[in-house]
């Protein structure tokens, strides 16, 4: 791999960044002992295994041979893996795993407490909202948002459809709420957002719906419609962008987000909901997807997802550390910036279908214009090239770079050197 990069007219961009191994598979071979702790766990006291803040050189230094470009489950910090095996087979000197203990306890309850206050600190959210882990992806949330919020199957309920993800909820809404289309970018196959003056907003409807970064299309919000309905609701998914920049909480009834791209690993979803919106839910709602369930047990009704918020709050911390959410949307920028750069100086060789102005800093979606040949053998050299995960969706196609948070400046830096590279090989 570093052979073939060295190859290349930009070996130097593509050649891995530090004194890291030099492939994928060599890695647990050459690597510091604490980056294998899970093979020896079993011999290794945790306590005498001092855990790498944010901030530490074994967490600074290294990276894992890999930039991995996935949408979701994806990559997240490496300080905070790294802090959180070390943590694994004893958390804190409890004698067992954060995954073993009660989510009663002290130790788990000290956990989600910080989490969720990090959390508030980093997205500045006002006392008039509740913070809620909840369980069943932002998928559920497709229901829950209806049920919680509409009194029943005739409640309107608008949505700006924008992408799949945003057309999925709507589908969903539908069956417990009389959910329309308030605008929708199929015909321009989402590659575009509406001026907000063209959604067509019902002032009966109990609350407006968008998602606020489409992953699989590449839209994203740059700012938020005003909700004309005569509640002045906002509904945001925000999956795919949560804490990649600075929100205004305030303006939103409920954000919600499955962790799995920017804040953690799958299996924990974070709503923020305002107050007054909680305990109005429809008589059928399920206990679980009922907000007030959640809101009135601090998100501990039933077994949460320990481990998952564990190392939400984990990435909280790691967010605060770089200076919260103004320093690292000034890095989404920057990363994101050098892609579009690329791809708009190649004279057409690589094409980003979307509109400009709503470019995702998250999911870059393109194509080559030599066709889905060349976006296969593209796909290949990077992966050798140990650039991972560049698959468009299979529902699109072409490539998709999603640079989430964790995704360093780096990894960017190889991907658009390996794209020149790829173009002047193969004009
Ligand atoms: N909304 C958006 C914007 C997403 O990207 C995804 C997942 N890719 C979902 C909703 C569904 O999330 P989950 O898999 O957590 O249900």
């Amino acid at each position: 791999m570093a052979a073939a990069a060295a190859t290349t007219p930009h070996s130097l961009l593509l050649r891995r960044p530090t004194t890291t191994p030099a492939a994928p598979r060599a890695a647990a071979a050459t690597t510091p002992s604490l980056l294998h702790l899970p093979a020896r766990s079993a011999r290794i006291s945790c306590a005498a295994v001092a855990a790498p803040s944010a901030s530490s050189p074994v967490a600074a230094a290294g990276d894992r041979g890999i930039y991995n470009f996935a949408a979701g489950p994806a990559t997240l910090p490496l300080s905070v893996l790294q802090r959180a095996q070390a943590e694994l087979v004893d958390y804190r000197g409890s004698g067992m795993s954060i995954m073993e203990m009660s989510h009663r306890g002290k130790e788990f309850d000290a956990a989600i407490k910080k989490a969720e206050a990090d959390l508030r600190a980093l997205l500045a959210v006002p006392d008039t909202h509740a913070v809620l882990f909840l369980q069943g992806g932002a998928t559920t949330q497709f229901a829950a948002v209806p049920l919680n919020l509409c009194a029943g199957p005739s409640d309107p309920a608008d949505f700006v459809v924008s992408g799949s993800w945003s057309d999925k909820a709507f589908k969903e809404a539908k069956k417990y709420s009389a959910a329309s289309v308030a605008w929708s970018g199929k015909d321009g196959k989402y590659t575009a957002l509406p001026p907000f003056d063209a959604i067509k907003q019902n002032p009966e409807a109990r609350f407006l719906h968008i998602c606020s970064n489409e992953t699989i299309h590449g839209v994203e919000f740059k700012d938020y419609p005003e909700p004309r309905n005569k509640s002045g609701i906002l509904v945001a998914d925000m999956s795919s962008n949560f804490c990649s920049k600075p929100v205004d909480v305030s303006r939103f009834g409920v954000i919600y987000a499955g962790a799995q791209k920017n804040v953690g690993p799958s299996g924990v979803t974070i709503a923020i909901v305002r107050k007054d919106l909680i305990g109005n839910a429809q008589p059928i709602t399920p206990v679980m997807l009922d907000f007030k369930t959640h809101a009135d047990n601090a998100s501990l009704y039933n077994t949460p997802p320990c481990f998952a918020i564990y190392i939400c709050g984990l990435v909280f911390e790691d967010l605060l550390a770089q200076g919260g959410l103004p320093e690292v949307e000034k890095k989404n920028a920057h990363k994101a910036g050098i892609l579009y750069d690329t791809i708009d100086a190649s004279g057409g060789y690589y094409i980003c279908p979307v509109e400009k102005s709503v470019r995702s800093l998250m999911n870059v979606p393109f194509t080559l214009a030599k066709g889905p040949d060349f976006e296969k053998q593209f796909i290949a050299e990077a992966a050798k090239e140990g650039m991972v995960q560049l698959k468009g969706h299979r529902s699109v196609g072409g490539v998709r770079a999603s640079i989430y948070n964790a995704m360093p400046l780096a990894g960017v830096e190889k991907l658009v050197a390996f794209m020149k590279d790829f173009q002047a090989r193969n004009p």
